[in-house]
């Protein structure tokens, strides 16, 4: 102080050189490393992957979202919203979520469970159903708390569990065989293995049906099995249902809150981006009892706060459209699934003729498919991935011009080696793009 008084540019100088000092020695030292609670998750397959698609410009059934335009209900609400005579629909709204959304999702939902719904109590809007999954997680966590994890398992699960300072504990579903047609029904857990992992630490268990990536739709008796776990141990649901639209035929969404006393342990989550094929509005929502969502409605407030108020408006109008015809076919929720199940076929077809061994998903727009029948025609040795599977699809992006996704992101560390000979495809393209992929994977596969 008295430097800078007497002498100010000599004190100038002084501050100068000491702030240059104070960069270079701060920047050697791990104070600014990554917190301790974010280590492990640095490695993204989405970031990885989609990095890769810019690069070398594969036809892309990796990363899950349509090709082709989104229905127009939503479309063109959201651009009437946009030229509004409603200055407001420009502007924040509530932050708990948009009154009009909330009041469609209450009422959708209450007729899909059977259960009055409070709109402001019982409904969160989020940033998509990352956001929900994050708040609940975050909300509902306390060190030391154990999250009981279903491989595979939507990837952020894991490093959203461990940022809250849980622990995952793991078990997986394994296809019952390997060979002949297979089903995303032939994924199973091992009930045993199940009952074990609960005990006194656990907080919850992760459930997501119709499932990513195997397209598995969780069965009556599978639900009520883990209903009575979650029960006899009190503890919490975390039900991502973000495919529940997109089952086939004769495969039922069930939704674990309907089963007896289940409602006051399930958080339900949800994802316009999934519902009405626009992945990129990234809106989603978490449902369940007041008291449970008031810990998601906290994490909430303080992180995100409010969701795009003109988006929000545009799903909801799309929600009112589809309960207007709930029970006609042309219903988005029905339609949707019908749309798709020729795709989902056209794609079994044609890897089960390149020697691929698909799994039929039962629900959802993704397919498991194993490629070891053609392990000869992969130069795997090429790619320096710990996980074969990584190094069949990054080979296959970079080679081949067809991007898949590698399953074992799907894993936690001890079972990738499981679906190493896997890769999930997506099926909601445009026909012309699943017919290039058939004649990308034909040429190949005949060479
Ligand atoms: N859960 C699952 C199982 C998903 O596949 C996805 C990707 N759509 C999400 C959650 C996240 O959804 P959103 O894009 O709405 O954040
Ligand atoms: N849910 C989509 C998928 O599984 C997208 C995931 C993402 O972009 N993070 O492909």
């Amino acid at each position: 102080m008295l430097a800078r008084i007497c002498f100010p540019a000599t004190a100038n100088k002084i501050a100068f050189f000491n702030t240059v000092r104070n960069i270079r020695s701060i920047s050697g030292m791990s104070k600014f490393d990554l917190p301790d609670r974010l280590k492990g998750s640095e490695k993204s397959v989405w970031v990885e992957y989609i990095q890769l698609a810019l690069q070398y410009k594969p036809l892309n059934l990796g990363q899950g979202f349509p090709d082709y335009y989104a229905p127009e209900n939503v479309t063109n609400a959201l651009a009437a919203i946009a030229k509004s005579d409603n200055p407001l629909l420009q502007q924040y709204t509530r932050g708990f979520g948009h009154p009009r959304l909330v009041n469609a999702i209450a009422k959708l939902y209450s007729k899909l469970i059977n259960r009055d719904l409070n709109p402001n109590k019982e409904v969160l809007v989020t940033a998509g159903a990352y956001e929900a999954l994050y708040a609940t997680l975050q909300g509902h966590t306390n060190p030391g708390d154990e999250w009981i994890i279903i491989e595979p398992f939507f990837d952020c699960y894991v490093p959203m569990v461990q940022s809250a300072r849980g622990i995952p504990r793991y078990i997986a579903l394994k296809p019952k065989s390997t060979s002949g047609t297979v089903t995303s029904g032939d994924w199973v857990f091992d009930r045993k293995e199940l009952e074990n992992l609960f005990n006194e630490k656990t907080k919850g268990i992760i459930i997501n049906t119709p499932h990513n990536p195997t397209g598995k739709v969780l069965t009556l008796d599978e639900l009520q099995f883990i209903a009575n776990l979650a029960k006899k141990w009190n503890t919490l649901v975390i039900s991502d249902e973000v495919y529940e639209h997109i089952v086939y035929e004769p495969y039922k969404h069930i939704r674990i809150a309907t089963l007896p006393d289940m409602y006051e342990r399930t958080i339900t989550i949800g994802s316009a981006g999934k519902t009405f094929s626009v992945t990129g509005w990234k809106i989603g929502w978490a449902y369940g009892p007041e008291n449970l969502l008031f810990n998601l409605q906290v994490v909430h407030q303080n992180s995100v706060y409010t969701c795009s108020t003109p988006i929000q408006e545009a799903v909801a109008i799309g929600f009112e459209l589809e309960m207007e015809r709930f029970d006609q076919p042309e219903c988005y929720f029905r339609s949707l699934a019908q749309e798709l199940l020729p795709k989902r076929d056209f794609m079994a077809k044609f890897l089960r003729e390149v020697g691929m061994v698909p799994t039929i998903p039962e629900g959802g727009y993704f397919m498991l498919a194993n490629w070891s029948a053609l392990e000869n025609k992969v130069r795997l040795q090429e790619e320096i991935d710990e996980n074969k599977d990584y190094r069949f699809t990054k080979w296959m992006t970079k080679n081949v011009g067809l991007q898949g996704i590698p399953p074992s992101a799907f894993y936690g560390p001890e079972h990738k080696h499981l679906v190493e000979d896997y890769v999930r495809y997506c099926f909601i393209k445009k026909d012309e793009n699943l017919k290039a992929a058939a004649d990308i994977l034909k040429k190949w596969a005949v060479q």
